[in-house]
């Protein structure tokens, strides 16, 4: 028994870039290693979930788990975790809002399958085999995780107590966050460990905006070669600043790509891409009705644009079927 406090690291759903987040805060890595017990972390250390399984309900002292849910093996590590864990962090856009896969819940479970499976260009699967939770062999029984309908977030799942989002979340806020817990001095439970602030009000370019934004087209970013200092609102591209968290560091910003969203709704917002389209009725500055759709028509996958990395915590969850 070493007496420092048990952390587990844990990745769900997602493309691993928030486990390799972790090691992105370089030597302080060393400092953490050494003021914790990890006492699981599958991308790194030999550490089975029997040995948590083990375990004292509570005895982990934070479980800081990245990824959606979308399968019924993550379900089942997510609710062992918490069983196991005084805290849970959800560490990144995917455990906080669902993330990039979470656009899957646009189609339906059948046709992930169907493209899988059958039709796309790569596959030859004349049986039209299909992945099964159950089969059965020579009297011996093979099990697969059962494929979920939708992508869900991990508060969707269980309990949360903090959020530390981003896509993967900054080495900053990393450090920030396990500091609070090692020191005790967290927020109150709910909390997401980032400023409160909108992107727009630490953005360096907020004060090339005019006192009011009027944009007669909308473009993409590739269609333009973008002004580097110049709000991307002013020069018609869309940037969703006013309706995203603050705390990247302004990362995209900085290399001239506007703001896709993945630090999720600013504080008190349920849904961002409802918050950016009533910010972005106030700055469309044409009269009529057939302008106003011409501009609309301009957003290219409206919902894939505003919703990247939120939709199974946004009001529209999913598609319905
Ligand atoms: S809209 Fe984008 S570029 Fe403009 S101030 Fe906000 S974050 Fe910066
Ligand atoms: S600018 Fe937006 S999309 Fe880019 S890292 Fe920051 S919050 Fe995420």
């Amino acid at each position: 028994m070493s007496g420092k406090p048990k952390v587990a690291i844990c990745w769900l759903g997602g493309c691993g870039g928030c486990d390799e987040a972790v090691v992105d805060i370089n030597e302080a890595i060393l400092k953490v290693v050494e003021a914790v017990d990890l006492v699981l972390w599958p991308v790194a250390l030999d550490f089975k979930y029997h040995h948590v399984e083990a375990m004292q309900d509570g005895e982990i002292a934070l479980s800081i788990i990245n990824g959606h849910v979308r399968n019924s093996d993550q379900e089942e590590v997510a609710k062992l975790l918490r069983k196991k864990s005084q805290l849970v962090l959800a560490f990144g856009a995917c455990a906080c809002f669902g993330g990039t896969p979470g656009m899957a819940n646009l189609i339906t479970k059948e046709d992930i399958f169907d493209w899988v499976y059958r039709d796309a260009p790569t596959v030859v699967n004349p049986k039209g085999n299909r992945p099964q939770p159950k089969f059965s062999s020579d009297g011996k029984e093979l099990t697969l995780p059962e494929f979920y309908n939708q992508v869900y977030s991990l508060k969707q799942i269980i309990d949360v107590d903090y959020y530390l989002p981003g896509c993967p979340p900054p080495p900053d806020l990393i450090m920030n966050a396990v500091t609070a817990v090692l020191e005790g001095k967290l927020p109150p439970k709910g909390s997401t460990l980032t400023p409160h602030k909108a992107l727009c009000d630490t953005c360096p370019r907020n004060k090339t905006k005019p006192s009011r934004i009027g944009i007669k087209d909308i473009k993409r970013i590739h269609e333009i070669e973008a002004e580097p200092n110049t709000c991307f609102l002013v020069q018609g591209v869309l940037c969703l600043g006013p309706a995203t968290r603050s705390g990247c560091g302004e990362a995209c910003i900085n290399i001239n790509i506007p703001c896709r969203g993945c630090f999720g709704p600013i504080e008190g917002v349920e849904d961002s891409g409802a918050k950016f389209v009533s910010a972005l009725a106030a700055i469309i500055d044409v009269e009529s009705e057939e302008d106003t759709k011409r501009v609309i028509d301009g957003i290219d996958d409206p919902v894939g644009y505003l919703y990247r990395f939120t939709m199974p915590t946004s009001i529209l969850r999913k598609k319905r079927v």
